[in-house]
């Protein structure tokens, strides 16, 4: 048996990694502005800890374009690179400055800093697009500036510079094929996309801004306006900051500035902050429900470090959670790995179970704290919580305590508060505790109103998947209780009681009633009964077994 080593030349993998490395093209804009954040960052930590004397003022990234050249340019004002470190960063594919950073800086904690880079494969991403790339860059030390010039393949050359301002500067040389980089509107829908929360002022371009008018302007004089720089994003968006900071305002208005296009406002907000044992910040949003949330376009945004990664949170997020809205970001969730592979992993597992905790935690103190209005919001948000209850035992457990049953009378128990108030009146003949429920007002009146005026409580419980919860709820009480819905039987067959049932009908008149009404109705699903005797009811009943119902409805449902 020979063994030896796989010889892997960077001439093959050079156009692999611009061909595979990124399926999206886009993505070569968002790498590249963080490293100009990363590069801002560093600088910043440098001057902090007093290594770089310089003067830092507001550093910002600019991003311009020139369409005659065919020429995307990312500006910034961070550490630079002086000749060497070119040779170092650049030159070396798969070689991170960004870790060998923080570790350099660890104990000062870099980590704090919020540095991006991990892979050191970020900077390649450009030749996507590009068919030359060029850097000007001077860096912080006392250095000449460098000038690196690559057209794709293996070559690069290096040169000193005049460049005199430090920082960076990236030019990318459009493909053909690739000109809608060139195009503002495209730029902009990218940085709105992926930038727009990041650490580092992004300017893009100018805008015109009114001035406020001076007191002693006249009613029609013309507002002036000055000509400010375009800063594209919220350095500081709300989930950065602690919660003790944020007024309910202003997780509102962080809200619209997440879905422009959202006017409704949400039902209420979590903020998560965890930083051990993993990293973790975010804050999720219950919308109001509506029909339809399949559809749903305003998914909740996963970033690491302020960085937008993507809105498929699959995997990370439980699944009953994805309905809801907001940011998570995490430096610890792996996302160049499948997503089979994020189920499993156990670091993500964690972060899903701490997701959930916190969600559970957040509703059960707005039941306890706030009653009425967790009562008024029920109808919102009560699919989210019925199907968590149905589908993550954890959240059942949790949830079993705030979950609401309301009755068709309009109040709201809570499983505890249900039993406690029918255990003494409705029981079956096994002395099993009955839970009558309606799944719709109107259709099932007359039987929810004999049910009411023999005095039992009647659930209305209308989600589409009753069905599913109530026999999650049967198993996990141990079947001590049993959900019935009221018009599956005649009600005193349902509930037990001493007085016997008699029919003011005959016989014969019974049976001749029961054979007319059976050829109109399909006997495998329905039963006819005669028992009834009440006087403001009719003498006879369809009803339909419950247990014949659920087995129709798990079938349409799909499974349990
Ligand atoms: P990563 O960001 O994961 O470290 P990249 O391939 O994106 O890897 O970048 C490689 C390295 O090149 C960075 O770590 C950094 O040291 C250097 N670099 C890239 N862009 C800049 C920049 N704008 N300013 C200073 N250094 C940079
Ligand atoms: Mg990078």
């Amino acid at each position: 048996m020979a063994t030896g080593n796989i010889n892997v030349s960077v001439e093959n993998i050079f156009p692999l990694i611009k061909k595979f490395l990124y399926s999206d093209h886009e993505i070569f804009l968002r790498e590249l502005i963080s490293n100009a954040t990363d590069a801002t960052l560093k600088l910043k930590h440098l001057a902090r800890i007093g290594e770089a004397k310089v003067e830092i003022g507001n550093p910002k990234i600019e991003i311009k374009i020139n369409k005659e050249n065919k020429t995307l340019h990312i500006i910034d004002q961070g550490v630079g690179m002086t000749q060497e470190e070119v040779k170092k960063y650049i030159n070396e594919v798969a070689f991170s400055g960004a870790e060998e950073f923080l570790e350099k800086y660890k104990d000062s904690d870099a980590k704090d800093t919020g540095i991006i880079g991990h892979f050191g494969l970020g900077f390649y991403s450009a030749f996507m697009v590009a068919n030359k790339v060029e850097i000007f860059t001077k860096s912080w030390k006392d250095e000449p500036a460098a000038h690196w010039t690559c057209e794709g393949t293996t070559e690069f050359s290096l040169e000193e510079h005049d460049k005199k301002e430090r920082g960076t500067e990236i030019v990318l040389h459009i493909n053909e094929g690739e000109e809608e980089f060139l195009e503002d509107h495209k730029i902009n829908e990218l940085l709105t996309k992926y930038n727009k929360f990041m650490p580092v002022p992004i300017k893009f371009g100018t805008k015109e801004k009114e001035l406020p008018k001076a007191e002693d302007a006249k009613e029609d004089e013309e507002p002036k306006k000055v000509t400010v720089d375009n800063i594209i994003n919220n350095p500081n968006p709300a989930w950065t900051k602690q919660p003790t900071d944020l007024k309910e305002e202003d997780y509102n208005s962080f809200y619209r500035e997440l879905y422009p296009m959202q006017f409704e406002e949400p039902l209420f907000h979590i903020h998560l902050n965890v930083d051990y044992p993993f990293n973790l910040t975010g804050i999720l949003y219950f919308p109001k429900m509506t029909q339809d949330m399949s559809i749903q376009k305003d998914k909740i945004q996963l970033y690491q470090n302020q960085v937008f990664v993507t809105d498929n949170v699959e995997g990370i997020v439980p699944e009953f959670l994805t309905m809801l809205r907001g940011v998570i970001d995490s430096p610890d969730i792996p996302l160049n790995v499948s997503r089979s592979y994020l189920q499993a992993d156990g670091a993500v597992k964690k972060i899903s179970n701490y997701i959930t905790k916190k969600v559970a935690d957040k509703l059960k103190s707005i039941f306890k704290n706030s009653r009425e209005d967790f009562e008024k919001k029920w109808n919102d948000i009560k699919v989210v919580i019925e199907y968590g209850m149905l589908t993550d035992e954890k959240f059942f457990e949790k949830a079993d305590k705030f979950a609401l049953y309301p009755t068709t009378e309009n109040k709201f128990f809570t499983y505890d508060e249900l039993v406690e108030q029918i255990k003494d009146k409705q029981t079956d003949k096994n002395d099993k505790l009955v839970i009558l429920y309606a799944s719709n007002a109107e259709e099932q009146h007359s039987y929810i109103e004999t049910a009411k005026e023999k005095g039992y409580e009647i659930l209305l419980l209308d989600s589409p998947i009753v069905s599913h919860l109530i026999q999650k709820i049967e198993t996990a009480k141990e079947n001590k209780i049993s959900f019935v819905r009221v018009d599956s039987d005649h009600i005193d067959n349902l509930i037990s009681k001493d007085e016997e049932v008699i029919s003011k009908l005959s016989d014969e008149e019974k049976e001749q009633l029961k054979e007319t009404f059976e050829k109109y109705i399909t006997k495998e699903k329905y039963t006819v009964q005669m028992e009834a005797v009440d006087s403001k009811q009719a003498p006879l009943m369809i009803t339909e077994p419950e247990f014949m119902r659920r087995m129709k409805e798990m079938q349409q449902t799909g499974g349990g």
